[in-house]
């Protein structure tokens, strides 16, 4: 093996490692990087000419009996008059040279373009009062000597939060109710503050020595204890009493109801005998019930119902059911009158306990003429995810999380705060539901939370935050324990002065190679432990050695090929021409690797509609040749060299075959697709280069035509709340399983780019590009005007972005718990191997882990996620990420160290899954049980004893409910009459790779007031509550959730401001077909339109903009995504889903 010859030309990602020189040692020399040389594929340069063919018609025709299947066209200009397929010269379209069609859309220079981090976007906040981080003592987090624990990192080290003030407080006196408040039964030892470490940019800088230097004590910061001047967790409301404090938070207005309600436990919200509206078509079911909406939408305020009808008996809402009709179109209402803060209208009446008018209620007016209804909790003083994203932002945001610390919490994903690697990996690569998990199996299953941890193994950094280093051993390759090959990490615990080392997973004891020997210092830690980043940080990588590789060989560099539906409509709507211009800058655009000038990455074409032309754009020829293949039952590949190519030298003969495919298509009167045999053309075309790669594939229609992989209509909505609803999210062959299993094997990763007018079958397209690690992107009646920029921005990113090959995952863990299950974009042939075809940095999978035995409170728990993987230079690579976690006895110590966010993403993801096996119902009675249960849990143990009847959430949890909520009445398990079947499906898959910072937007959107926005500041207007009486008709609102984002313009908005923003002077003349803002030389127009590129570019799909005018149709859809009221496919408004809870968290505890 040749390795070890040939000095890496740079860092890893072409980012400045200072210090780290000392680990560029020699890399392997054997392999070839950039531009695979093409004489591989010699045995195949022979037949090709000889396959000329005479005149198809229609840019495709059958094979004519060669005895290769592969049909071969000519696209030399000698031959083109012969035939309208044959693309020479005297066809070349006008176009070459011509501009991409999209304007303004400039191409990014280099990977760091699409970085999801804003310049200056990195901290804000103010200074924190409240957060601080308490070092061990000595501020040395990892000794090898006292490894893997220091004694000072017990658990009740890890408290965060302030020390407990007795009780948290939250009086409210609406309605006559008085609320009581308690202390958690369990404080946190006094003193048990978390301390602060200050800033500690620097310290990886280089030194003389060519080292970084590790954090000292003399830098160390004095240890801090703030003690907290408390900002407040809830806004302080008039009769409120807040004390804030990392304690349970008690919902006010939670006296109980009285137990005469004579409704059932699921039953709800509690009715006193009166017959609740039905969910849904067909008998109530105790679980549609929780959101059942009544007919009339009372939250709607352009749907003011008669007062009759809210007191109706809502014999089977027309509203509620999938098949409805829309709901009409309401004539323009005056404003918000009816607000009644998400209640049920008269349908709650009979709740003596949530009755009562209270004070302080929002400023709407009251209903003209009908009795106002019945009031029962006020939605201010609930626990608002307003506020606690400002407080975290406000506590956490201006410090760098530092990581030395076992267990802890880190920053929510929407406070924006700097990472420092000291011996665990960063929360932007894993973060977990817990930062302290029960040490028996029997406590976690009493808790009911699930143990789990959202792992992006290779997320994208901040500028300002460090990649891995990338460490190199040379041939013996990373040191790994010898009995569970867990790699070299911060916990492993060297003894016998260095000889040896103690696994930290599995406490085998492993001799040191020679070659890794160190000394150890007096502590016990080796004396290069600062030295080498395996040793002192949570993540970095190893260079493979040939052992990692498939076959015993190092990899080729991948490739990428592009396979363009040709059919009628994808012709038709201009989209193959938008797709060749764009690829003819794009390609210059493909990854790379460091410092490299080019990319090694070789490309491919293939069009396609009932048949597959390939083409052949080697760098020798004057123009491209076209290959057909018509037998698709069979799929090869009817030509090797030639085929991919490297960019640089097939740059002409590429250019020209970008500019003749829209013209030989032009004509095309061909509607029908196949889709199976063009994934199986791309993947025998890596087979045959022995590469792995990347298919993107853009297609339109249902794959009707004959052919494997061949699908039918079948989608029906009748069954959707029946028992077969699950057979919409499953594939209707199993074809595709296998295909996808053959994609991962040779590491083909498929990204899907759909353009569909009508139904397509997402669920059954879609298994190829989710099991091989690949995207979907989905463009409804895509048209160039209006979709376009949104789609091309797509594929820019994607083509762009970091991505691993042919990856393998392993998570490993120390003895007593182990990971069970996987949620994610991923193939798995065996029970502990996640393997992905392609993994890109947006990518996420979530790992659940059970006990298999106990756990101490010493030691903790450690993870160590290891991602094998092929770099998009063709290099074989080991990314290590490790995380130790607290372990607890006590439920107390679980409770206050869990995380909402990460929890929602899990229960998000495992309620997805289970709507392919489960009824939907079955599914959301499941998800509503175990959050219950998880709070019962706490109510009962961790809550210091006070009256049955209130409601007390865990500190860490109590956005739990409203989150939950969102989940339970997302489009998956309760899809609104507009939602499709394909678009269930997308989000299904969509949702399963999601990291938490998007979950947690997709499923509680980001509303924000652009009318409050400071035009002459750089930051975001300060967001409100997903509410519509939140709105105010005077005002213009921004609404995001990741993958649109929605420009609501009140009616009375002034009319100057109409001007600055849409350039028309009514709003009447607002077009809601706008899918950009207007550019115009104004403050506010210049504001609101860098607040959306703000947005877009922290997400990782370009966000459809969607305009729409208060009281016009489009409300509807917008109204959709106000999470906090009830919704028209029947999900419960935040205030009943909360009354629900407490309801079914009584009956658990009673
Ligand atoms: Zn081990």
């Amino acid at each position: 093996m040749s390795v070890n010859q040939q000095a890496h030309t740079g860092p890893p990602y072409g980012q400045p490692q200072p210090g780290y020189q000392g680990y560029q040692q020699p890399a392997y020399g054997g392999q070839s990087l950039p531009g695979a040389p093409q004489s591989q594929y010699g045995a195949y340069n022979g037949p090709m000419p000889g396959y000329q063919q005479p005149v198809p018609p229609q840019g495709y025709f059958p094979s004519l009996g060669f005895p290769s299947k592969g049909s071969p066209v000519s696209l030399n200009s000698d031959t083109s008059s012969l035939a309208p397929n044959f693309i020479g010269s005297l066809r070349a379209p006008p176009t070459s040279g011509a501009p991409p069609p999209v304007s303004g859309a400039s191409h990014p220079s280099g990977h760091v373009a699409y970085s999801q981090f804003e310049h200056g976007d990195v901290q804000n906040g103010i200074p924190a009062s409240a957060a601080p981080v308490q070092r061990p003592p000595a501020s040395q987090p990892f000794l090898p000597g006292s490894a893997p624990t220091p004694v000072s990192q017990i658990s009740t080290f890890q408290q965060y939060g302030p020390p407990p003030a007795s009780v948290q407080q939250l009086r409210n006196h609406m309605a006559g109710m008085t609320i009581g408040c308690t202390a958690a039964s369990a404080p946190p030892p006094a003193g048990l503050g978390y301390a602060s470490v200050p800033p500690v940019s620097g310290s990886f800088s280089a030194t003389g020595s060519g080292l970084y230097t590790p954090y000292s004590a003399s830098q160390g910061p004095p240890l801090t204890s703030v003690s907290q001047g408390l900002p407040l967790v809830q806004p302080p409301f008039p009769g409120q009493t807040i004390s804030t404090q990392r304690l349970p938070t008690q919902v006010p207005g939670f006296t109980p109801p009285p137990p005469s309600t004579g409704v059932g436990p699921s039953s709800y919200p509690p009715t006193t005998g009166a017959p609740r509206p039905p969910a849904m078509p067909g008998p109530p079911l105790p679980g549609q019930t929780v959101a059942g909406p009544p007919s009339s939408q009372p939250n709607h305020v352009s749907s003011p119902p008669p007062p009759s009808t809210m007191a109706g008996l809502h014999p089977g809402p027309p509203m509620s059911g999938l098949h409805g009709p829309p709901p009409p179109n309401h004539p323009p209402q005056p404003g918000y009158q009816m607000q009644q803060n998400g209640s049920f209208g008269q349908m709650r009446g009979p709740q003596p306990n949530y009755g009562g008018a209270y004070p302080g209620a929002p400023n709407y007016g009251s209903p003209p003429g009908p009795p106002p209804p019945p009031k029962r909790l006020d939605p201010d003083s609930i626990p608002s995810p307003i506020q606690v994203i400002e407080d975290d932002r406000n506590n956490r945001g201006s410090e760098p999380f530092v990581t030395g610390v076992r267990g802890q919490v880190p920053p929510l994903v929407t406070t924006n705060f700097l990472v420092k690697d000291q011996g665990n990996a960063s929360p932007r690569y894993i973060r977990c539901t817990s930062y302290n998990i029960p040490c028996t199996s029997d406590m976690a299953k009493q808790s009911q939370v699930p143990l789990a941890a959202v792992i992006k193994p290779l997320a994208t950094l901040p500028p300002e935050e460090t990649l891995p280093y990338l460490v190199d051993h040379g041939e013996s390759g990373p040191v790994r324990c010898n009995r569970c090959k867990a790699y070299m990490c911060p916990f492993m615990q060297f003894i016998e002065g260095g000889r040896r080392f103690q696994c930290c997973f599995c406490s085998c004891v492993t001799e040191v190679p020679p070659h890794y020997f160190q000394h150890l210092d007096h502590t016990g830690k080796r004396v290069d432990f600062y030295d080498r980043p395996e040793l002192s940080l949570g993540s970095y990588e190893f260079l493979a050695t040939v052992d990692y590789c498939k076959n015993n060989k190092f990899p080729s560099p991948p490739a990428f090929i592009f396979m363009i539906d040709v059919s009628y409509n994808a012709v038709k709507s201009g989209l193959v021409r938008l797709i060749c211009e764009e690829l003819k800058s794009l390609l210059d655009y493909l990854p790379r690797e460091g410092n490299m000038e080019e990319s090694a990455i070789r490309v491919g074409f293939v069009t396609y509609n009932k048949v597959l032309h390939f083409y052949n754009v080697k760098s020798s020829l004057a123009q491209p040749q076209m290959m057909v293949v018509s037998d698709v039952a069979d799929m090869f590949v009817p030509l090797l060299d030639g085929f991919l190519v490297n960019v640089n030298e097939s740059r002409t003969v590429i250019a020209s075959l970008l500019d003749q495919i829209p013209e030989m298509f032009a004509d095309t009167r061909e509607t029908e697709t196949v889709f199976a045999p063009v994934i199986q053309a791309g993947l025998e075309a890596l087979k045959a280069a022995d590469c792995a790669g990347k298919l993107f594939i853009f297609h339109t229609s249902l794959p009707i035509a004959e052919a494997p992989g061949k699908l039918k209509n079948r989608d029906d909505r009748k069954l959707i709340n029946t028992d077969k609803e699950k057979t919409l999210f499953q594939p209707q062959t199993s074809f595709y399983n296998n295909l996808a299993k053959d994609c991962v094997a040779q590491g083909c990763c498929v990204d899907l780019f759909l353009f569909p007018n009508q139904y397509l079958d997402v669920a059954t397209l879609g298994v190829v590009p989710y099991q091989t690690g690949g995207s979907i992107y989905k463009y409804a009646y895509f048209q160039l005007e209006t979709d376009q920029y949104r789609f091309l921005n797509d594929l820019r990113k994607d083509v762009q972005k970091e991505v691993g090959f042919d990856a393998v995952m392993r998570v490993r863990t120390s003895t007593g718990i182990r990971a069970t299950d996987f949620f994610g974009a991923f193939y798995m042939s065996n029970t502990t191997d996640v393997e992905m075809a392609g993994l890109d940095c947006d990518k996420t999978i979530t790992v659940e882990f059970k006990h298999d035995d106990k756990l101490s409170e010493d030691s903790g728990a450690l993870l160590q996620c290891a991602l094998l993987y092929t770099s998009c230079a063709g290099q074989r690579r080991l990314r290590i990420h490790n995380l130790s976690l607290n372990c607890c006895t006590q439920l107390a110590d679980l409770y206050r160290n869990c995380e909402t966010d990460t929890l929602i993403n899990y229960l998000a993801k495992h309620a997805y899954r289970g709507v392919l096996s489960s009824p939907v119902k079955t599914v959301r009675d499941a998800l509503i049980n175990q959050c219950a249960q998880i709070l019962a849990c706490y109510r009962k143990n961790c809550a210091s004893p006070s009256s049955a009847g209130q409601l007390i959430l865990p500190e860490c949890m109590k956005l739990l409910p409203v989150y939950l909520n969102c989940v339970l009445k997302s489009d998956v398990l309760q899809p609104g009459p507009e939602v499709t079947t394909d678009d269930r499906a997308y989000i299904r898959q969509l949702v399963t790779s999601m990291d938490v910072a998007e979950t947690n937007v997709f499923f509680y959107p980001r509303l924000l007031p652009l009318t409050k926005a400071d035009v002459d500041s750089d930051s975001l207007p300060a967001a409100i509550r997903n509410s519509e009486e939140r709105l105010s008709k005077g005002d213009i609102y921004l609404l995001e959730n990741g993958l649109n984002i929605f420009v609501w313009v009140g009616v009375n908005v002034q009319q100057s401001l109409i001007q600055n923003l849409f350039g028309v002077s009514s709003f009447s003349q607002i077009s809601n077909a706008l899918s950009t803002l207007p550019v115009l030389e104004n403050p506010f127009s210049k504001k609101v339109r860098s607040i959306v590129d703000t947005l877009q570019g922290q997400r990782s799909r370009y966000m459809k903009l969607i305009i729409v005018k208060q009281e016009d149709k489009l409300e509807m859809l917008f109204k959709h995504f106000l999470v906090e009221d009830k919704s028209l496919s029947g999900g419960a408004s935040y205030v009943d889903f909360l009354c629900h809870m407490h309801k079914e968290i009584r009956q658990l505890l009673s």
